[in-house]
């Protein structure tokens, strides 16, 4: 039996009020008059909040690299230079009104973690690395968890390099303009393998806060479906023309959405349906709409649920078109399927919130974590903990001091039997 006596010390060494401060500081960078931040991937704001993590890396010591698409790793030695590192973290940009603690949660906590051991007289076998990977929330640039997905080679280099953002600048531009606000020694990808993932995050979502837990022990990340539909009537003239002589596109869409709402209807509110965005056109107030698009997005954690009902997405429109003397084009424009963290990774974090004296709740993931990507190549898990009613993707996103270094506590006890 193994002494828990290191996993008390580490435990006992993670700062609450650093934490926070950490918190505070980060959150000044990119900051909006309603409290949130604005520090979309590779601008300048980005560049500021890489600069202040590298101050304090540097001031105890750590190394720091940067891989060639904009993923900055801090590195805590071990003592065997050859073991494969262990990795946490999360990211540091943001959405354009987006909150304090999304992404930057995970990085400033593993951060947390490295300090704690220093702070603790801990060393490990491996070494320990916080990265906080490049565009993970795609709004500036899309795909979002685009420095994983290369990272892990899930997307590639040089096509996610070309990508644009709405000004027509590059990823490979504005990351040329990073390493120019913010140099780093460079890093090739694929230097460094990990042993294991872990990475901590709020919820985003207000399952924690309702059942009164702390920590969140994420069994899975949900798959999702996404889908692009055209709705084809005939434009008419909105006095003239008798109802039953028309085809008319928004007619058609109205029902359509209707029986994806049927089809979709779920009494465990798992299965995830959302009409993000409907075009119609030509779009003037007296003339039968003549063609409606929109979108549709669909996400569950089982895999076979996803793939039914997405697949009975095609005949549910159609037929629903048809019955307004319409048509429909159903184009499928991606399917990620859903992840299942690491069970023995997963134990542990419920086994080190059980040390903690935490309650935790078992739960999937609602939303992307690039904690995705990587349980693609190493074993990977997540830590959540709780966020103000759930609220993400918001100014208004909040967290308690408390929490976050409860969900660091279990994240330092993880990081440290992963790193030996
Ligand atoms: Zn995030």
């Amino acid at each position: 039996m193994k002494s828990k006596e290191p996993f008390d010390r580490v435990s006992a060494a993670v700062s609450e009020s650093r934490l926070w401060r950490r918190h505070v500081d980060m959150g000044q960078i990119g900051a909006t008059p309603r409290g949130g931040v604005n520090r979309l991937a590779l601008t300048i704001e980005d560049a500021l909040a890489q600069t202040q993590l590298l101050q304090w890396a540097s001031a105890r010591g750590y190394t720091a690299s940067r891989d060639e698409i904009g993923n900055l790793f801090i590195r805590r030695k071990g003592t065997d230079a050859t073991a494969d590192a262990v990795l946490t973290g999360s990211h540091l940009d943001s959405q354009p009104t987006g909150g304090k603690y999304d992404g930057a949660y995970g990085v400033l906590a593993g951060f947390e973690v490295l300090e704690a051991l220093d702070d603790a007289g801990i060393e490990t076998v491996r070494p320990i690395e916080v990265v906080a990977w490049m565009n993970e929330e795609g709004s500036r640039f899309s795909p979002g968890a685009m420095g994983s997905a290369v990272f892990t080679g899930s997307a590639s280099l040089d096509e996610m390099q070309g990508k644009t953002d709405r000004k027509g600048i590059s990823v490979r531009d504005a990351l040329a303009e990073t390493a120019k606000r913010c140099p780093v020694p460079s890093r090739r990808l694929g230097e460094v393998k990990p042993a294991a993932y872990v990475e901590a995050h709020i919820e985003q979502g207000p399952r924690l806060e309702s059942a009164k837990a702390t920590i969140g022990v994420v069994l899975s990340i949900q798959g999702s479906r996404r889908f692009l539909v055209a709705i084809f009537g005939e434009e008419a003239h909105a006095g003239t023309t008798p109802r039953r002589h028309r085809k008319d596109a928004v007619s058609a869409a109205v029902a359509a959405i209707s029986a994806l709402e049927s089809l979709t209807a779920d009494a465990h509110d798992t299965l995830r349906f959302t009409v993000g965005c409907l075009d119609v056109y030509p779009s003037s107030p007296n003339t039968v709409a003549g063609k409606v698009t929109f979108t549709i997005d669909l996400r569950h954690p089982d895999e076979a649920t996803l793939t039914d009902i997405g697949d009975r997405i095609h005949t549910t429109v159609k037929e629903a078109a048809a019955l307004r003397s319409c048509t429909a084009e159903i184009t499928n424009v991606s399917y990620v399927k859903p992840i299942t963290f690491a069970p023995h990774v997963v134990d542990r974090v419920r086994a080190a919130a059980r040390d903690e004296g935490y309650p935790s709740m078992d739960l999937p993931s609602g939303a992307g974590h690039d904690a995705m990507h990587l349980s693609r190549i190493c074993p990977a898990a997540m830590v959540f903990v709780p966020c103000l009613r759930g609220v993400s993707h918001n100014e208004a996103e909040s967290a308690t001091p408390e929490d976050l270094a409860a969900g660091t506590r279990v994240l330092a006890r993880v990081i440290l039997e992963l790193a030996g």
